[in-house]
């Protein structure tokens, strides 16, 4: 089908301002990057918790749970890893032009991959770095999957023989090797109070 024929449906719906004031909130998209088992879904619960009790509206767009869904047929190729946040974005795009504070939590283990979240998302995301060694991650193996790369079960893993690059700008780095979850969580809340 030509890209043409499609036509795209903006002005005739409740506007990204009407529903910010509606909610009292800006929405917003917080990217959470970094290596399995480094702490994103840990500090996206806590994140979202203490928002949800101050009466934010907030989404968890959390990578496994896209993995089991929406994402089902992508693997852990390059490609397909670019698809998989190619695809997070756009959904998290709809969801903060629909006033949500959306906390995504995904590998995302290239630049190239950040930055065309960002891109795609465009204004109100913000890059935070969940941030730990391969090392430490592999020891608290909270999935127990760093076992399972240890014994030649799971490839293409992310830290061993898929790269991570570590980013040369972000938002915020939360180094949770060294920052307790509670505090690493009003971090991302301070960021979120100066970017509204
Ligand atoms: P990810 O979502 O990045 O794969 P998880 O949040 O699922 O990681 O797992 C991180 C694990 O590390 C959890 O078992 C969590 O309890 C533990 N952990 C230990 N210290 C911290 C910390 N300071 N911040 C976040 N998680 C931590």
């Amino acid at each position: 089908m030509s890209q043409n024929n499609i036509h795209t449906q903006f002005h005739r719906f409740v506007s990204p301002d009407e529903k910010a004031e509606l909610l009292g909130q800006k929405g917003t998209v917080l990217w959470m990057y970094g290596l399995s088992g480094s702490g994103k879904s840990t500090i996206a619960a806590a994140v979202e918790r203490t928002l949800h009790d101050l009466g934010r509206y907030v989404v968890i767009l959390d990578g496994d749970n896209f993995r089991h869904g929406l994402n089902s047929d992508l693997g852990f190729s390059d490609k397909d890893r670019e698809e998989n946040v190619r695809r997070v974005a756009e959904v998290a795009k709809m969801f903060a032009s629909q006033g949500a504070i959306v906390i995504v939590s995904v590998i995302t283990p290239k630049k190239v991959f950040r930055s065309s979240a960002r891109q795609i998302v465009g204004s109100g995301f913000q890059g935070i770095y969940i941030k730990a060694s391969f090392e430490t991650c592999a020891k608290r193996d909270p999935k127990g999957l760093y076992a399972k790369v240890e014994s030649g079960e799971i490839k293409q893993f992310t830290g061993k023989d898929s790269g991570f690059e570590e980013p040369e700008f972000a938002e915020l780095i939360v180094d949770t090797e060294t920052t307790e979850v509670m505090e690493s969580a009003a971090q991302v809340i301070e960021l979120l109070s100066m970017a509204s």
